[in-house]
């Protein structure tokens, strides 16, 4: 891969870098381990450790992939007067304990009792919220899961799933390591950000020191002039939730352009997957584009198959699911990872086609990289 490193190479095959330096060394190479290696030293490796090198990434393997199916990833379909306006896709991040769990419980527990009371929510790995601003009822998607690796886990795979990042910070503790992390990440994805200044019942709460803080990280409230919302909430005592739903849906419409075609064939993100006693394998996807119906012949990673059924989070079934829309779906014939993407194709027919395909490229690069480990061994060992 152009411009990686010998460290971007070790992670790729689950090896040791410092057994690639010194067998790179053994071989008259000096290299480092975090500077860019070229192709020709890659492919001297490779060689060495029996290993097809591989100058392409995965990922635009698979495009070519589905291009060999008349299919892309990743582009709405149509012109401009297809598009329509889809909600913010929402991730929560912020340092260990300053609540960023509660949160996305509040948040989830105050839409439910507005549907339905008693209702039990399912934890299908992301929700949707409506929020009412200037009169609109608005919606908001949350990825159910907090802290950065799920954002990044997708982002690893270049597939971006968050619109804007809601920033927790606990206004008795302050700015804190992963804060600075989480803000870093954000930053560098271009993704928005909301603070909630949270615990603000505590009587030791400090939301102004917060907010002083953040300004040295650039992250300026608007009440200083800057272009940052700032919300002082409680999870525990559900308070100003409201207030930063409202935040949320502001900052999208001001600095976003958040619109996706519904008329075209779904295509998204897998936000979580498991086998199912009962059901089998069941993924939540998220539906970044077009419209994903029950019986669409769909491809999620390595798994394939109709759409059987589809819940919403609240466990009813539902028969579509436009864009920004988090769905469980039944019916897959295997368990998708995290944040590989899902695509409608033509027919089952298809959908298998491309799912062995990337079953049988899965299984030889694990078997490439069992063997580059067991070479290595040899090397260190000898
Ligand atoms: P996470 O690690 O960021 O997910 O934090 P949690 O959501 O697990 O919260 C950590 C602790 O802080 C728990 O004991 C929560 O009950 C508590 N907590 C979260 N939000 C609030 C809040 O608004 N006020 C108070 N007083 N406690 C909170
Ligand atoms: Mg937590």
């Amino acid at each position: 891969p152009r411009g990686a490193s010998l460290t971007d190479f070790a992670e790729r095959i689950g090896v040791d870098v410092s057994s690639l330096v010194q067998m790179l060394f053994s071989l008259g190479e000096m290299v480092t381990a975090t500077e860019s290696v070229n192709d020709e030293t890659f492919e001297l490796l490779g060689e060495e450790l029996n290993y097809v090198v591989q100058v392409v990434s995965p990922e635009d393997e698979d495009r070519e992939l589905l291009e060999s199916f008349d299919l892309e990833f990743g582009e709405d379909e149509g012109d401009e007067g297809d598009l329509a306006i889809r909600p913010p896709v929402v991730t929560v991040m912020g340092h260990v304990d300053h609540g960023k769990t509660k949160l996305l419980d509040a948040l989830r527990n105050a839409n439910v009792v507005d549907k339905e009371a008693g209702g039990i929510t399912q934890h299908i790995g992301a929700y949707q919220v409506t929020a009412e601003v200037d009169g609109d009822e608005r919606r908001i998607t949350f990825i159910d899961t907090p802290g950065h690796e799920a954002f990044t886990a997708m982002r690893a795979r270049g597939a971006q799933a968050t619109d804007i990042a809601i920033l927790v910070v606990a206004a008795d503790d302050g700015v804190m390591p992963q804060t600075v992390e989480a803000l870093n990440h954000a930053k560098a994805a271009g993704v928005p950000i909301v603070v909630a200044v949270n615990k603000i019942d505590k009587p030791e709460a400090d939301p102004t020191k917060v907010r002083g803080q953040l300004t040295e990280y650039g992250l300026v409230p608007e009440e200083y002039g800057g272009d940052s919302m700032f919300v002082d909430v409680s999870a525990k005592s559900e308070l100003n939730l409201d207030k930063l739903l409202e935040a949320v849906i502001l900052t999208a419409d001001a600095s976003l352009d958040l619109r996706a075609n519904p008329h075209q064939d779904a295509q998204g993100l897998v936000v979580e997957a498991h086998l199912d006693r009962g059901r089998g394998p069941v993924a939540t996807v998220l539906v970044q584009r077009g419209t994903l119906r029950v019986g669409d012949s769909i491809v999620a990673g390595a798994g394939y198959g109709r759409v059987r059924a589809m819940l919403d989070e609240h466990g009813d079934n539902i028969t579509e699911a436009d864009p920004s829309r988090p769905a469980m779906v039944l019916g897959l014939t295997a368990v998708p990872g995290a944040g590989q993407t899902f695509i409608v194709v033509e027919d089952d027919r298809m959908a298998r086609q491309i799912a062995e395909k990337r079953e049988s490229r899965e299984r030889a690069a694990m078997q490439a990289k069992r063997r580059v480990r067991r070479t290595l061994e040899d090397f260190m060992a000898s």
